[in-house]
């Protein structure tokens, strides 16, 4: 997905991708659009509003006027209506996956299972009553009881990549509806036309206008969000330059903000392990959605002398992969851009001029697409150093490096020295080497023989250092948590027997 910010007029021979304001598709209204393509042929398939403060404006005052009616809207209404977008969504989501794949090249079936992670979300926040249910002590002091309640903050924004435009605001906006709040959506420019889809199912379900707000943009977008006094929480998702940023001036404006950043996830093959299986994982994890997946493993750390062996399993595999347009049956699509195509193959240059060993080498690939498509093919780079671009910097395309050290020890070591701490996995036969990896590293999320240790909807989802600024990772618990405030509430009912003047501090009794 390339993107042109055209100054003036919007152009007409392709669709325009609209704002959702008010619960109707809103034309823009700042006179600037950027260019939206299908990133396997390369076309230009439609222009996407990219809103100026004022459509900004509009859409959190939207949020803002329908938030009373909604936050006391009854949970069994709200559940109601949570069942009914899961059911619209589980019958019609073959349209989303294809509206996905045609914007941002990953393939068919990857996109279903994006969507389908995105509807477990959806599923859990249908147990709202249960995630925000109080306490209750009775007779806390003599004839006091105590009680506590959390309640909803009010209007929210949801900030989300081009590499999920439906799963990660899926993270979100299912529970902090669900909580009584109204959402904000500002999705990524590159692939915009997930969430209007999604704004039109909840208007299908019945959500009143103003719950659900859709705005289309770029960071003058993003900025009016943070700074805009009626926006009280901000959900984001992205690389981490742009997380810092949103954390720094979302805070300083007093907002909550969790701020989810980049990635470089290790994935330690110890000598115990079955290779074979080390080899499909790293496969599967490395070039699944041409590497543009935060839980992607970039890195194959090969401990202790099977690395000869492990590489070998691991080109056999990669070769036998198939490239091309994600309608067509291949493993991998194009990624996302021209421009980021380029970005990572430039990665590829510099580590084969710094001395890795280029084993597969996508640059040579032979798509099965259009000659115009952004196409970069898996490639595998053996005995890459920890000082060398391809693995300092998060590449985020379909490049697996393989660095190989002698012990576990220099393994977790290369890991926790990292600045990313978003995912890890630790492939062995080895219990007490499992237990102890998982106790040592410093990551948010672990597998043990699994490669892309994503939590379930009912965990919470987050890194740790660069890769999550903020307090409360995604959905779970902590996403509750993180879409309400707590109230305790002490109460009496006064018989004459309460009565009488006492100055002391209020103690049990
Ligand atoms: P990005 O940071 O370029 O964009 C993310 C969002 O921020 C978009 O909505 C974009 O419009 C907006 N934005 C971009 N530049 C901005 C700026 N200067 N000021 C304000 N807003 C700005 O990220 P991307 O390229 O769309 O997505 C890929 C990145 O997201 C990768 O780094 C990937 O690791 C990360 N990611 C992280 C997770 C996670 O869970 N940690 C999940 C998915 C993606």
């Amino acid at each position: 997905m390339t993107l042109t910010t055209t100054p003036s007029t919007t152009p007409s021979t392709t669709p325009h991708i609209p704002h959702w304001i008010d619960g109707a598709r809103r034309e823009g209204a700042s006179g600037r659009t950027g260019e939206v393509t299908d990133p396997a042929t390369g076309e230009v398939t439609g222009h996407v509003a990219l809103a100026g403060v004022e459509e900004v404006d509009a859409a959190v005052a939207s949020a803002a006027a329908a938030f009373l009616a909604w936050r006391d809207t009854s949970l069994a209404r709200r559940t109601a209506m949570l069942f009914r977008f899961r059911e619209l969504l589980n019958a019609r989501k073959p349209e989303l996956a294809a509206i996905i794949t045609a914007e941002h090249g990953k393939v068919l079936d990857d996109a279903l299972g994006e969507v389908s992670r995105g509807q477990e979300v959806v599923e859990y926040a249908c147990g709202v009553p249960s995630l925000v249910r109080g306490g209750f002590t009775e007779n806390a002091s003599t004839g006091v009881d105590v009680h506590s309640v959390r309640q909803p903050l009010g209007p929210v924004a949801v900030i989300s990549p081009f590499n999920f435009p439906a799963m990660v605001p899926m993270w979100f906006f299912p529970i902090a509806i669900a909580t009584g709040n109204t959402v904000v959506l500002k999705p990524s420019e590159q692939d915009p036309s997930a969430a209007v889809w999604l704004a039109e199912l909840w208007a299908e379900a019945g959500l009143p206008d103003g719950v659900f707000t859709v705005v289309q943009g770029d960071r003058v977008a993003v900025d009016r969000l943070l700074e805009h006094p009626d926006v009280r929480a901000v959900s984001f998702v992205g690389s981490t330059a742009v997380a810092r940023h949103v954390y720094e001036t979302g805070t300083r404006h007093g907002k909550r903000v969790q701020a989810l950043g980049g990635a470089k996830n290790h994935m330690v093959v110890l000598p115990d392990a079955d290779l074979d299986l080390a080899a499909d994982a790293a496969v599967n994890a490395g070039f699944g959605s041409a590497g543009e997946r935060c839980m992607a493993i970039s890195a194959v750390v090969a401990v202790g002398g099977i690395g000869d062996d492990l590489v070998a399993r691991i080109a056999g595999r990669t070769a036998t992969l198939r490239t091309g347009d994600g309608r067509k049956g291949c493993d991998m699509g194009p990624l996302i851009s021209r421009r980021h195509r380029d970005r990572v193959a430039s990665y590829v240059d510099a580590g084969e001029l710094q001395g890795a060993d280029v084993v597969v080498d996508g640059r040579q690939v032979t798509p099965d697409g259009a000659e115009d498509g952004f196409w970069l093919g898996p490639t595998l780079l053996d005995r890459v150093a920890p000082d060398m671009s391809v693995y300092t910097d998060e590449v985020f395309g379909p490049v697996l490096s393989v660095l190989r050290v002698d012990t576990y020890e220099q393994a977790v070591a290369l890991v926790n020295a990292n600045e990313y701490g978003n995912g890890t996995a630790v492939f062995t036969n080895d219990g007490g080497a499992a237990r102890r990896f998982q106790h040592e590293v410093e990551v948010g999320m672990i597998g043990v023989n699994v490669p892309i240790p994503v939590p379930m909807a009912y965990y919470s989802f987050g890194g740790w250092k660069n890769s999550l600024f903020g307090d409360s990772h995604a959905h779970g618990a902590d996403g509750v948590h993180f879409y309400t405030r707590g109230k305790v509430i002490t109460s009496r009912w006064l018989d004459p027997s309460h009565g009488g003047l006492d100055l002391g501090f209020p103690r049990n009794g």
